[in-house]
Formats: structure tokens, sequence, C-alpha cells
């Protein structure tokens, strides 16, 4: 479980909650038992005091002292220290439990009220309080009991007073945990709803900048992956129907002035008017091959491209293939040296798939070496593989060039390549075809000293 995820988190803070709202259970309880057990205590203790100025209220009230002997007998029925004191603390009868402060019963300090009251901790222990106003002649005293705590009950007094400062301490820090870990969570989704809004108000170039190691910041790195595919599909989209355009366009030209020449009686006789016709029926052979690349490569693209199975002699392919160029090499002046040296030359596939490649890899040959030269078509057998190689010695292909030649529309020389009918898409669906087939294609090629093309694939 990593530390920085949400999950991790929440377990945490649900433990923290969980952890609080026991304490504060527990605290609340303590604190509820040991407040009741004084509230008993007090009332106790109020009523033995009552008893007690009670018996001397009427001696009290004529301003007699009670005698020592009868306040011992009073202090010994309640059983705790018991004095008399006037209104300036000082003691009239009986003994001030030693080490207790008087308080000073006329401006009001701790302890002076009308009703018996309870004061705490003094001599560092913790004790009950409790004073009786009573008239003594003419001017107020006071009856005073202390009844020290038992050990229960102190315990239970430091276990409320121990629980009141994590309470509060708690409640402050569980109240910033939440808000701060709940403004974290919902500020980082809110920043990628944004870019997502922005996203698909057309504003491709939107991102989110909440890329960390958490579930969200995964969430706004997937975001970020998905927005840039979804911008290179499209910008690819658009030159791919850009490039169509263009590639359509010169042919359409061509022929649409040619016809135009035919129809105005440019052509003076039969010759001139097969010489116009032979134009217009190139230009629409042009147009129809880049109509059905356009369509492989779309099939390749979608995946949805049929390639049947089928055990095929590569060989014989190869053959073929060599005979059908046999007039572009002559009209090039160009030798073609065909080099079998695989014995059992089977693999797996389609052969008009396989044909198609080989065309545009031997036309390509033709096209790019130099009259009077040599191509070689070759295949030769690596372990359980079989290795197709067209060879040139044309001009090559630049090294920064190579990585880019797999790309539709893509050509090194784009003047030349359109005057000598080539659109860009063959090398794009000649590896689409061939990965479909399971097998690879490489190249290799030196600036001015020739050009190799590979195709492995895997013997039947
Ligand atoms: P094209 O239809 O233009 O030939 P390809 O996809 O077949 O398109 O090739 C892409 C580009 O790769 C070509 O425009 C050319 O620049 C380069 N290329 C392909 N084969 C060769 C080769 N044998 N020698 C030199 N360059 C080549």
């Amino acid at each position: 479980m990593k530390i920085q995820s949400i999950f991790f988190r929440q377990v945490v803070s649900h433990i923290l909650v969980i952890l609080f709202i026991a304490l504060t259970l527990s605290g609340s309880a303590i604190y509820f038992i040991y407040t009741g057990n004084l509230i008993e205590k007090k009332a106790q203790v109020k009523q033995l005091l009552v008893n007690v100025a009670d018996t001397f209220n009427e001696e009290l009230k004529n301003g007699h002292i009670p005698t020592v002997r009868e306040w011992q007998l009073a202090r010994n029925a309640i059983g705790m220290p018991l004095w008399l004191e006037d209104a300036d603390g000082q003691v009239l009868r009986g003994q001030m439990y030693p080490g207790y402060k008087p308080a000073n019963r006329k401006t009001g300090e701790a302890g002076l009220q009308e009703k018996p009251q309870i004061a705490i901790a003094f001599n560092g222990l913790e004790a009950l309080v409790i004073t009786m106003p009573v008239p003594i002649g003419d001017r107020t005293g006071f009856i005073v009991a202390y009844s020290a705590l038992n050990s229960n009950q102190y315990i239970l007094e430091r276990l409320a007073r121990f629980y009141i400062l994590p309470f509060i301490v708690g409640t402050i820090a569980a109240i910033l945990l939440g808000v701060v870990l709940s403004r974290r969570l919902t500020r980082s989704i809110a920043d990628i709803a944004r870019a997502a809004d922005r996203f698909s108000a057309g504003d491709y170039t939107s991102r989110t900048s909440i890329v960390g190691e958490d579930e969200i910041g995964s969430l706004g790195q997937t975001f970020n992956t998905m927005a840039d595919s979804i911008f290179y599909t499209q910008q690819t989209r658009q030159e791919f129907f850009a490039n169509i355009s263009h590639e359509l366009k010169t042919p359409l030209t061509c022929i649409k002035s040619t016809t135009e020449a035919l129809l105005d009686g440019m052509a003076e006789n039969d010759a001139e008017r097969e010489h116009y016709l032979t134009r217009i029926l190139a230009e629409s052979n042009r147009m129809s091959r880049l109509v059905f690349d356009i369509m492989d490569s779309e099939q390749l693209e979608s995946g949805k491209m049929k390639i049947k199975q089928e055990r095929i002699n590569l060989a014989v392919l190869l053959e073929r293939q060599a005979d059908k160029v046999k007039p572009q090499l002559v009209r090039k002046n160009v030798v073609l040296d065909l080099q079998m040296k695989a014995e059992e030359p089977y693999v797996i596939g389609d052969s008009c798939r396989i044909d198609q490649v080989l065309d545009n890899l031997i036309s390509n040959a033709i096209r790019y070496a130099p009259p009077d030269s040599q191509i070689v078509l070759g295949l030769t057998e690596e372990n359980q593989c079989l290795r197709i190689y067209v060879s040139d010695h044309g001009e090559g292909i630049a090294e920064e060039a190579l990585p880019l030649i797999w790309e539709r529309f893509y050509r090194v020389d784009k003047s030349r390549n359109r005057s000598s009918g080539g659109s860009g898409l063959g090398l794009s669906i000649t590896r689409g075809l061939v990965e479909a087939m399971g097998g690879t294609i490489q190249v290799q090629s030196k600036k001015g000293q020739g050009t190799t093309f590979s195709i492995k694939m895997k013997k039947a």
C-alpha cells in the first residue's frame, strides 16, 4: 500500500476518526461518572451541613457560638473536618483543615455562595469543600465542611481532566485534517474536471497539472495521455484528409484539362488523340491505385484488413515477381539478380498480400536505382525464419528520414516522387501487411550507396 495513495489516507483517517470517537465516548463516560459521583457526594455533605446549621440555628441567631463540646459532637456526627468562620475567614469554632487557605467571603472569592458549593484542589490534593452561610447575631458566618476525595474519585477526576486537553486538541486536529484532505482531494478532481471541460469545448491543448503518485494523480496522467492521443489522432486525421485531397487533385486536374482539350478539338490527328487518351488513362490508373492504397491503409489502421492464412512457397512468389517486373527493368536498363538460398521456402500468409508487398519494394528499388545498375531480390533461411531482401544501389535514404519512411504520405523528396507516381502510402501499407502476417520488416540504407529492405517471416 503506497503512503501517498488516497486509499492509505482514507484508511488512516478512518482509523483516526474511530479512535477519536472511542476516546471521546470513553472520556465522556468517565467525566459523567465522575461528576455524577461528585453531585451525589455534594448532596450528602450538603444535607449533613443543613442538619448542623439547623441544630445550631437558634443559638447562632442569638449571636452565641456553640461550645467546643457541642461542636465536637457535631463534627463527630458528620465524620469530617468542620469549622465555623466569620465573614473575614476567622475561625470561630472547630479546626480549619490544615493547609486550607480560607477564602475572603466578603470579597466574593471562591466559596462565597448562598448555596453550599464545591471548592476543589488545594494543597495539591483534590477535595470537596462545602460552605453553608448561617446568621451569627446580625452578621453572616459560614459553616465549612471538608471532605477529601477517596482514591477512586481522585482517579476519575484526574482522568476527566486528562481527557479535556486531548479532546480539544483532537477535535481541532480532526477538523483541520479533514478540511485539508478534503480540499486537496476536491481541488485535484476539480482541476481535472476543468481540463476535461476545456478539452471537450475544443481546446485540444488543455491538460491537467495533477499528475502525482496517488489515484487522482494517475487519473490526471491518464487524462493527459488520452488527450495527447486524441490530439494526435485528430491531427493525423486532418493531415490524412489534406494529403488525400492533395494527391487526388493532381490527376483529377490533369484528366479534366486533357478531356477539355480533346473536346475543344485540340487533337489534330489520331496520333495526338491517342496521346491525350493515354494520358487520361495513366492518370485514372494513378487515381485508382491511390484509392485502393487509401482503402488498404484505412483497413490496416482500423485492424479490419482480412488476411488469408495459407501455406505459401515464397520462392515461387519471388520468381513470379521477377518475371512480372521485367518490362520495368528493361525500360530503366536495370538488372535483377535473383538469389534463392532457401531449401524450405514455406510460410503461412496471404499470397496476394505478399505479392503486394514485393511489388512495392521492387518498384521502389527500380524507381530509385540508377540506370545500368543492379538490384537484388533474395531469399535466405535464418534459424526458423525466412528472410526476403530487396537491395538497390540507389541514392539511399538519409539517417534522420529512416524512421519516417513508414509514416503515411511521407516522402523524402516530395516533388520528385509525385512526378514519378509515388503517394507515400506504399511503405506504411507494406509494414502494416507484413506485421498483420506476423512478420517484421527492416531497412538499412546509406546515403549515396543504396538501400536494403528485409522481411522476416516464420517458416511454416
Ligand atoms: P512512395 O509511394 O513515394 O514510394 P513509399 O511509402 O513506398 O512511398 O516510400 C516512402 C519514401 O521512402 C519514398 O518517398 C522515398 O523517399 C523513400 N524510399 C522508399 N524506398 C526507397 C529506396 N529503395 N531508395 C531510396 N528511397 C526510398
